[in-house]
């Protein structure tokens, strides 16, 4: 079953406007803009409104990306994990608003923790599908000189982002980030992904290195999983997220 086009142009008002409201929401403020355009203008979520958060649809087929990622990998990890992370999120947030409106806040560290591991876990893998694409692109522009400049050309950086994604512990994320007191581009492991790594980055490209990524096709075989992701990354995506921070 293929999934809908996904909106993917976002005026730059949007990406802000998305991202202060969605930043209070879950409680951090290191998520890029046009991960929060999705949530904000295609999958809904307002805790002022009480609008819910829904699954955004996959921007391509679940088989898009054989052979690289399977197509039975793609529907469990969209429709059942990413699933459970929105109804999740909807229900912090439902509890949430139940506590302010009783002024009731005895379980207020469990919920907020669920807000974070939940909108988390929404956030990233919704930057995870829009950061694939069936479709081979080449980082271009800024983002390749950046890259260049930051981490000593693009082979060096290719070799640190798989070295990194392939040494978190247990399952997590590894992200491509731009940090922007520091001025760079920086690559990060979330061995947790409710935790912040460095507050106030943006997560350009991220890989998703939790077994149920890859795990019915590669096994342990985690390394093949992130050469392999490495044919699919949609460079052109990449770009513009960082485009709309810098
Ligand atoms: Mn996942």
């Amino acid at each position: 079953m293929e999934g809908g086009i996904m909106e993917h142009a976002c005026t730059r008002r949007q990406l802000i406007t998305g991202f202060g409201l969605t930043a209070m929401a879950v409680g951090v403020n290191h998520f890029s803009g046009t991960a929060i355009c999705l949530a904000s203008s295609k999958t809904g979520g307002d805790s002022s409104t009480g609008a819910t958060f829904q699954l955004p649809p996959l921007p391509y087929s679940y088989d898009a990306l054989e052979p690289h990622i399977d197509m039975k990998t793609m529907s469990i990890h969209h429709d059942k994990h990413h699933a459970g992370y929105v109804k999740g999120l909807n229900e912090a947030l439902k509890q949430l608003a139940e506590a302010r409106a009783s002024n009731e806040f005895k379980l207020i560290k469990h919920w907020t923790r669920e807000l974070a591991f939940h909108g988390s876990g929404h956030i990233l893998h919704s930057l995870y599908w829009t950061n694939m694409s069936p479709v081979k692109t080449k980082p271009d522009g800024i983002l390749l000189a950046m890259i260049t400049k930051n981490f000593n050309g693009f082979d060096s950086f290719r070799l640190q982002f798989t070295s990194a994604a392939a040494s978190v512990e247990g399952s997590g994320w590894a992200i491509l980030a731009y940090q922007p007191h520091m001025k760079q581009l920086v690559i990060l492991q979330a061995e947790k992904h409710q935790n912040l790594s460095i507050w106030g980055v943006y997560p350009l490209m991220v890989c998703d290195v939790w077994e149920h990524a890859y795990y019915l096709k590669y096994q342990n075989q985690r390394q093949d999983y992130i050469q392999n992701f490495f044919e699919i990354i949609d460079w052109d995506e990449v770009s513009t997220r960082l485009a709309s921070v810098i």
